[in-house]
């Protein structure tokens, strides 16, 4: 029994790919061995003219004799026990309202000397701040927790390669592959399922299905329906966070402008006030609401959910682990490739350690 071995040297031309199907093609285009690469002899003369014609000699072959099939059920139990199930901790899903932006538009009519007085510009200033942030909270809240929700919480409810549960799934799928190969190379016919790995929390990666979203959707529920109150309750115990207080932030101008002729023909000049400053007030302001949402105590029911979540999904594992070795126990079981101890590679043997 022998297999083929890609080295780092692929330059990902794809010719061997052509050759066979034992080869294929990973995410960058370049050759990996397909469920380990394995091939019996009388495929030999044609794998080592593939292997002469990488032009980069990134192909080999690896040789091997004498190991015992009948061993591919522990082998596969062992291998599988090593993979782990990340831990997530209260940290992980934390929320850090400063790590998000908060968008407000940009003041209007700044430096615009309309105001015969001081008081009357700051009152313009503040309905201004008033306007385009102070009355927006809802909108400036719901805007960090769309991108906390994509940032912590997106990979929990998807489903595919890309998500938590996929990204462990592929792990275990590599391993059941590699061992695929090396029973089909073996003689021992295995379920055409053997190589799937689709274990998620509450049995479906249905997200319409799934338990794990239906929790987190709640959570972002309640958050819309009494969120923002909650975060503006925060607020209020924030000292100076009224809406007038923000004015400490903001400034005024005064300047001389042409009013017209007297009655007796002079040029007249009157004070009008302008304010400014007011975008300073809004960055403030919203320094002021990502600190209070950080004090809403969100975040940790949001653990408690994936939590629940993943004690279920590792339950789960180890049911699906019992069940695939059970499924190849019984293939080698029944194979009479491994009653006559035929032959696995002491290469792949090291592979499957
Ligand atoms: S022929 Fe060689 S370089 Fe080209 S894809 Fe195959 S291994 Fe990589």
């Amino acid at each position: 029994m022998k297999k083929f071995v890609v080295s780092e040297k692929c330059i990902a031309c794809g010719n061997c790919l052509l050759e066979t199907k034992l080869l294929q093609e990973d995410a960058e285009g370049k050759a990996v061995p397909a469920n380990g690469g394995y091939f019996s002899d009388d495929f030999l003369a044609k794998a080592e003219e593939i292997v002469a014609a990488c032009h980069v000699q990134a192909l080999s072959i690896a040789e091997g004799a004498g190991a015992d099939l009948s061993k591919l059920p522990e082998k596969l139990q062992n291998a599988l026990a090593k993979i782990t199930v990340p831990k997530v901790s209260r940290e992980d899903v934390k929320m850090h309202a400063q790590d998000y932006r908060m968008t407000c538009s940009y003041p209007q009519g700044e430096y615009r000397y309309d105001y015969s007085s001081e008081s009357r510009a700051m009152s313009a200033a503040e309905n201004e701040f008033d306007r385009i942030c102070y009355s927006q909270y809802k909108k400036l809240i719901l805007e960090v927790f769309v991108q906390y929700k994509e940032d912590k919480l997106r990979k929990f409810y998807t489903f595919d390669e890309s998500g938590f549960w996929g990204q462990i799934n592929k792990q275990y799928t590599d391993v059941l592959q590699e061992f695929a190969g090396a029973a089909t190379a073996g003689g021992i016919k295995l379920p055409a399922d053997f190589k799937e790995f689709a274990v998620f929390p509450g049995g479906s990666a249905n997200e319409k299905d799934s338990v794990l979203v239906y929790m987190l959707n709640v959570r972002l529920k309640e958050f819309e329906d009494r969120g923002c109150e909650d975060v503006m309750r925060e607020l209020r115990d924030i000292p100076h966070t009224s809406r007038s207080d923000y004015r400490i932030d903001m400034d005024y101008d005064d300047m001389e402008v042409y009013a017209g002729t007297s009655f007796f023909g002079n040029d007249k000049y009157e004070d009008k006030y302008c304010y400014k400053d007011v975008y300073k007030a809004c960055e403030d302001f919203m320094g002021d609401l990502k600190n209070a949402i950080n004090y809403v105590d969100y975040d940790s029911q949001v653990f408690d959910s994936i939590d629940t979540a993943l004690k279920d999904y590792k339950e789960r594992v180890q049911k699906e682990i019992a069940k695939k070795v059970a499924l190849l126990s019984k293939a080698v079981a029944n194979s009479k490739a491994a009653l006559l101890n035929s032959g696995v590679g002491d290469s792949k043997a090291a592979l499957l350690k």
